[in-house]
């Protein structure tokens, strides 16, 4: 039974310059082909690959559309056989795009995301290790009913937790509030935990159809950008200080949001969950909920903003929300 490798774009796919070919945009890329062909000890990785070529772009460029596309050819690909997933993309966006695969991921088989922070063409490159590993793991029994993974650097992350935490680091991807599930340990999937599976979302039909705007505050905001939010998007994600806190001159703006459209509190922080009921003053995370704020949990603003998107774009009203960032924040 084979993987199913869908290479996008990206630094592992990056081959220099060369006006002359594919992107379009004088950035060359490699293809599938030449991705694998690069990676030595593949063909003993556990599975043969079933390789295809999806979008060849930066991963700042993927939209919402074009991942629940790839969601549905893996899952054929599944439906087919395949005993698991391979994508490589950017890291850009990896932590959203692995987010939004591991709520709506279906299957027991392993779907795993990978990546590279050195491209082919740099000294050290860590494309060929992190996809081998990639393949590894996805044709790995131990990796069923842990839904998206991110794999890099060796280690095995759960998508709902993981992090791109450095610009230019090969071990960017971390998972802060939880540690990795495991290691690729001498070309073997060591799992130290298994999370426990989690119902999947339906996959939305239209997800344009629902804007979320992602605000972060900042010391002595003046909070303008508020302004006018609710005639453009249907929800906003807060990123507030430490454990969910504004100033309290934004109190009065962001309860007038509440009471428009959903408005989910996160941490700006990086690690960690909001607080629910620690402090009281204006500003203060009970403040904000009693003014019909939702607790996110320990989602970071960027998965929250992902859950909210999905959710509204499924049709999901302010009760079914509350309860989805209880169960998955
Ligand atoms: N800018 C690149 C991308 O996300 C960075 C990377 O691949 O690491 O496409």
């Amino acid at each position: 039974m084979s993987v199913a490798l869908f290479t996008l774009g990206g630094t592992i796919a990056m081959a220099g310059r060369a006006p002359d070919r594919r992107a379009g945009d004088g950035v060359a890329r490699l293809t599938g082909a030449e991705l694998t062909a690069a990676v030595p000890g593949l063909a003993d990785a556990g599975a043969p690959l079933d390789v295809r070529d999806t979008h060849a772009v930066p991963s700042a460029h993927l939209t919402y559309r074009q991942v629940l596309d790839l969601v549905a050819d893996a899952s054929r690909a599944v439906a087919a056989g395949a005993r698991g997933v391979v994508v490589t993309q950017g890291t850009d966006t990896l932590e959203e795009t692995a987010f939004l695969v591991d709520l709506v991921w279906p299957h027991a088989e392993p779907f795993v995301l990978t990546g590279a922070m050195r491209n082919p063409t740099l000294a050290g490159p860590d494309g060929p290790a992190n996809l081998l590993a990639a393949v590894r793991v996805a044709a790995s029994p131990a990796a069923r009913d842990l839904g998206a993974l991110i794999v890099f650097n060796d280690e095995i992350h759960a998508a709902r937790w993981a992090r791109k935490t450095h610009s230019t680091s090969t071990a960017t991807i971390a998972s802060p509030n939880a540690g990795p599930l495991g290691h690729v340990v001498e070309g073997r999937v060591r799992l130290l935990t298994s999370p426990p599976r989690r119902e999947p979302l339906p996959v939305p039909a239209e997800p344009s159809a629902a804007r979320v705007a992602l605000y972060t505050v900042t010391f002595d905001d003046d909070g303008l950008l508020l302004d006018g939010v609710a005639e453009h998007h249907d929800g906003l994600i807060l990123a507030g200080f430490g454990v969910g806190h504004v100033p309290a001159t934004l109190v009065p703006a962001l309860g007038d949001l509440a009471a428009r459209m959903p408005v989910v509190l996160t941490s700006r922080s990086g690690s960690g969950s909001v607080l629910r009921n620690t402090y009281g003053a204006a500003g203060s995370e009970t403040d904000l909920q009693r003014r019909g704020l939702i607790n996110g949990g320990l989602l970071d603003p960027y998965k929250a903003k992902v859950l909210l998107r999905t959710l509204l774009a499924n049709g999901a009203g302010r009760e079914d929300i509350a309860a989805a960032f209880a169960r998955l924040g």
